[in-house]
């Protein structure tokens, strides 16, 4: 995609800006781009040239601030087609309404949705901890019989689009919305009752490991870790960490798998780590 752009551009940008057109995000009619600050005042032609290359493109957004705050949201401007961030998206057979301005949303992780998804076993309680728009839950509400699945988000935005998504889906049976602060609804209202633990905000895993094993049955059951990790030893202090965090709570730790989700930085990796939760007594 990236390399069409720059194919698009060529005439119009030089060679050493051309270099620095990278590969960008399509969420439904919406494309994200982070373009660097020189090539800043071409950002309209960028935009607009980009349009022409992905024709189901209305929107193109200029992404002009990290992935930051309680929320994980990021500062958007629009540089060609219409104005607005709200849009639809389809993956793994579901639909989901967002608006990337409010809520954190990366079709990056279709692949590990699906993936943990699909082992998910029938009759199970699963606690998606921070679940954003619904796009874990109703996710595995579609491609397995979980008998419930709970959905926290502390971002009142998050949680309004995930009632959406849920009735748009038609998974309102299954995925019971929360809006809250993970460990405090898992306090008054989740402790003993899951098979499975969701963690999707690598940014808080190790903070809220102690909330997610309350979660769980007290005979245990799957936590999926997500985390960051650096090479040379990718998963070894995630790893670390989970095994003595558990003992200290008197379970046991089976590492079932560990992957590499995406590059993050340099020899950095978004990882996930698939953990049996055992209990000891
Ligand atoms: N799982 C989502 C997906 O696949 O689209 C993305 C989740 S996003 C990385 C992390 C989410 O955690 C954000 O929507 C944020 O509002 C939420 N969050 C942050 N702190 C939280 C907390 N203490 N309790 C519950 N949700 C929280």
């Amino acid at each position: 995609m990236a390399g069409d752009l720059r194919a698009r551009l060529r005439g119009h940008l030089s060679e050493d800006e051309l270099k620095l057109i990278r590969a960008f995000d399509v969420v439904g009619d919406i494309a994200i781009v982070k373009l660097p600050e020189p090539l800043l005042p071409k950002k309209h032609l960028i935009g607009r040239a980009l349009m022409e290359v992905q024709k189901n493109v209305r929107t193109v957004l200029n992404q002009v601030s990290p992935v930051k705050g309680e929320f994980r949201t990021r500062e958007l401007e629009v540089i060609a087609g219409e104005n607005r961030t709200e849009t639809s998206y389809r993956e793994s057979g579901c639909v989901f309404k967002v608006d990337l301005a409010k809520v954190y949303f990366s079709p990056r992780l279709a692949t590990e949705r699906l993936r943990v998804a699909r082992q998910v076993k029938p009759g199970e309680i699963v606690v998606n901890l921070f679940a954003g728009v619904g796009s874990y839950s109703i996710i595995i509400a579609k491609h397995s019989k979980a008998k419930l699945i709970y959905s926290i988000d502390i971002n009142p935005h998050a949680f309004e689009y995930m009632q959406i998504n849920i009735r748009i889906n038609k998974v309102g049976d299954r995925v019971v919305a929360i809006l809250g602060d993970a460990r405090e609804v898992v306090e008054k209202e989740l402790t003993d009752r899951a098979d499975r633990v969701l963690m999707p905000l690598p940014e808080l895993s190790r903070d809220f490991f102690d909330v997610a094993l309350k979660a769980l049955k007290p005979t245990g059951g799957i936590i999926h870790f997500y985390d960051y990790g650096e090479e040379p030893d990718i998963f070894g202090p995630s790893t670390d960490f989970v095994k003595a965090n558990a003992a200290k709570r008197g379970f046991e730790v089976k590492v079932l798998g560990a992957r590499r989700i995406r590059s993050y930085a340099t020899r950095c990796y978004h990882i996930v780590l698939d953990l049996e939760i055992v209990c000891k007594k």
